[in-house]
């Protein structure tokens, strides 16, 4: 798995490339805690869920079946904008399963559950999978979210800045460009 201090690294590009209007924070907070919910597949694990089954690591909560499922459940509770919750919700959940199966560790994620079990794994596997204990974090996690870092956050937050930017330049402009439409209209 990629580490829980990555996973939040698509919400929160998401929430800076699409502004606080569209992306809360209550809803980023929700996007924070769903990144990283894929993996209380390990729960699953301690009743006897064996580890390559659908229900081990890596399993039916990696799928874009779970991410759905999560989607549905967000729209639900944030009824005033519910498409956005909906999609938002989706995009971040799905995250974690791509994010995972781009780890050069462990098994694949089960990407197309319900509609497929096969484990799936990125052609590119340049991340290294994070430790899973804290024993183990402390001996080699430095090595890992460096890694994630430059691979992860660094681009996201490059493109999500870049939206940012383009949107507080473009979006005035279309908006007086509209306006001057309109009142065109009017006139006609
Ligand atoms: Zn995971």
């Amino acid at each position: 798995m990629a580490s829980w201090f990555t996973h939040p690294a698509v919400p929160i590009a998401l929430s800076v490339g699409l502004g606080n209007k569209i992306i809360p924070i209550r809803l980023l907070a929700a996007g924070v805690l769903l990144s990283i919910l894929p993996d209380l597949d390990l729960v699953l694990l301690q009743f006897g869920a064996s580890w390559s089954s659908v229900y081990g690591h890596r399993g039916f909560t990696h799928s874009i079946g779970f991410a759905a499922i999560c989607a549905v459940l967000m729209a639900f509770c944030y009824r005033q904008r519910s498409m956005v919750a909906l999609l938002f919700g989706f995009l971040v959940v799905a995250s974690h399963a791509v994010l995972d199966a781009m780890t050069w560790g462990g098994q694949g994620a089960a990407i197309y559950w319900p509609f497929s079990e096969q484990r799936m794994l990125m052609p590119n596997r340049s991340l290294p999978a994070s430790p899973m204990s804290v024993e183990q974090f402390m001996r080699w996690g430095g090595f890992v979210l460096r890694a994630e870092l430059k691979q992860v956050w660094l681009p996201l937050m490059c493109v999500a800045l870049a939206f940012a930017m383009s949107r507080r330049i473009v979006q005035p402009k279309l908006s007086q460009l509209l306006r001057g439409r309109t009142s065109e209209l009017w006139r006609d």
